[in-house]
């Protein structure tokens, strides 16, 4: 990239891209070490850990183990968990939430004062931890930012828009980011001894989204352009019950209602999973979603009906989706509620070891942008908050134990609001449509050829280039997966390989094998002319 560097800023200690639960709690495990938290949108309020509803999964509760959690995880995970990841994750768990409480985050508890816990989906028991109901991303974003704000150690800086990873000597020596936009924008270089990405999923990559428009899979692309190992990228977990009522990103309907009791059904009142799965509406996350997805591919509505289950105790037990309800004019604890699943979390993503480190020397990642083996092939529900905790402690810890303090210098502008934009509607559509909850061979290999059009379309623009890149990996993997198996169900195979592995794979694979097809592709055709 061709670059005018506006101005260098030397960072003492660890530089955190994201402010999302995974940034922030790595943050705060590190101080008194430093750290400089660089971010999109505002902390408290950044990432998809604000919207996160249903809570954190611990096994606190009396009859649970950490050993039943980690038998639920791997069973979710469809054969692709890496068991000691799964066993120290939920051995960990605990402690974690600790940490939470310590760090001032107001969980919900019950009359004796311990903690409340909810039920979700293939949790064989209750280990949810909640606050007020379905507010849990929010309390727990806004506690570890107020606690952030007020550490000597960290400094915190919004609207600031990444686009590329700096590397001296095949080592990660910090990142390029933007300050502003159009002619006023400043190119600024952030040098730090360590890191950190904790830059969420890609979820706003897909037209049907529940996350925010800045999950646009750039931490991925950039690590991925930086010659990192990607894993398992083909694993997108569709949530089956985003609301359907046209907006975007679309809001939620938590899993926890259907803990609950809600159900699902069509137009004519027809409980529809009863014949898909033992468990019906609480069969895992994949089968429900597809269950729906079909539905509406075959001219059905599908609805989440709470009247009985929750009925008139709905506004006060889940504010945030009796809110969004009333946007569309839905009193949910009278009237069903429109459903549709929508991409929702990212289980792959930049492989990354038992303390969070990457592929390239000096690139830690925490939180949604890293694979750690923990989901496979299929995310346990509100296990997601609990690996970035686990993991922002660990990274901290390798990071203090390894990483030289060293001079600061240089002060970076004010801090400035970010709004993100959303991907290119031609990505997004070919996401949802060809790489989206059902995928085959001819679909994907259409996706990859528009992905193509984008990228030469969009001139050498970074921010679009870590896009495409994330994209690119999500159906280049999804391409040779010729099975299916937890958030990857491909119509032309649809059976599960036995014999399938979690899949690794860097940038450069992906574009030497792109341009050997290419080549057989012109081969074929000159040969058949
Ligand atoms: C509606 C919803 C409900 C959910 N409910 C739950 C739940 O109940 N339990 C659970 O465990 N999980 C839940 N999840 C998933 C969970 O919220 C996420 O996996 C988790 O919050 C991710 O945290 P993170 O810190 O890794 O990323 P995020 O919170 O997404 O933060 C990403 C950060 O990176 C920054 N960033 C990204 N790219 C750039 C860039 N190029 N330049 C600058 N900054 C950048 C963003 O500004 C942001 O600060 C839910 C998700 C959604 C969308």
């Amino acid at each position: 990239m061709s670059r005018t560097i506006d101005s260098i800023v030397e960072c003492k200690g660890a530089l955190i891209l994201g402010a999302g639960v995974a940034g922030l709690f790595t943050a705060l495990k590190l101080a008194p070490f430093p750290s400089l938290v660089l971010a999109g949108t505002r902390p408290g309020m950044s990432g998809s850990s604000a919207w996160a509803q249903g809570g954190i999964a611990a096994a606190v509760g009396e009859d649970d183990s950490w050993q039943s959690h980690a038998a639920d995880t791997i069973s979710a995970g469809a054969g692709l968990c890496d068991p000691e990841i799964a066993a120290m994750v939920a051995r960990e768990a605990a402690a974690r939430i600790d940490d939470l409480v310590a760090f001032g985050a107001p969980f919900d508890r019950k009359a004796d004062g311990t903690l409340a816990l909810g039920r979700e989906a293939a949790h064989s028991a209750k280990r949810i931890v909640h606050i007020r109901g379905d507010r849990a991303g929010a309390e727990i974003s806004r506690t570890l930012a107020e606690r952030a704000l007020n550490s000597p150690s960290i400094s915190l800086l919004e609207g600031f828009h990444a686009i590329e990873l700096a590397l001296e000597d095949g080592r990660v020596c910090g990142l390029f980011a933007r300050h502003g936009t159009g002619a006023h924008a400043r190119l600024i270089l952030f040098r730090a001894p360590a890191v950190v990405f904790a830059t969420g999923g890609l979820g706003a990559l897909y037209a049907v989204t529940t996350n925010p428009l800045e999950a646009r899979g750039e931490g991925l692309g950039m690590a991925a352009r930086a010659g990192a190992v990607i894993a398992d990228t083909e694993f997108v977990q569709f949530h089956p019950t985003a609301i359907a009522i046209g907006r975007d990103p679309a809001p939620l309907a938590t899993e926890a209602l259907r803990g609950e009791g809600a159900i699902l059904v069509d137009e004519a009142g027809r409980r529809f999973m009863l014949d898909v799965h033992p468990d019906a509406e609480l069969a895992p996350r994949d089968v429900v979603a597809r269950a729906i997805h079909r539905e509406i591919a075959a001219g059905h509505t599908a609805f989440l009906d709470c009247r009985a289950a929750i009925g008139e105790t709905f506004a006060q037990r889940f504010p945030t989706v009796f809110a969004a309800c009333k946007t569309a004019g839905i009193d949910p604890a009278k009237q069903l509620i429109p459903v549709a699943p929508a991409a929702h979390y990212h289980m792959g993503g930049i492989a990354s070891d038992q303390f969070g480190r990457s592929s390239l020397p000096g690139l830690w990642s925490v939180g949604e942008c890293a694979s750690t083996g923990l989901h496979g092939a299929n995310r346990l529900a509100s296990n997601s908050l609990l690996e970035a905790l686990v993991f922002g402690a660990r990274a901290a810890d390798d990071i203090e134990a390894n990483v030289t303090i060293r001079p600061g210098q240089g002060t970076p502008p004010a801090p400035q609001r970010f709004a993100a934009t959303a991907p290119p509607h031609v990505l997004r559509d070919a996401m949802t449509r060809l790489v989206g909850v059902e995928r085959n061979e001819a679909g994907l290999s259409d996706a990859l050829a528009i992905i193509d059009q984008i990228e030469r379309a969009g001139g050498a623009e970074p921010a679009l280039l870590n896009m495409t890149a994330a994209a690119r990996l999500v159906t280049v993997a999804a391409l040779d997966r010729r099975e299916s198996r937890g958030g990857h169900f491909r119509t032309d195979y649809p059976k599960t390989d036995l014999e399938g592995q979690r899949s690794f794979m860097t940038l450069a694979d992906v574009e030497l094998r792109t341009k050997a097809g290419r080549e057989t592709a012109k081969a074929l055709t000159a040969r058949n002319a």
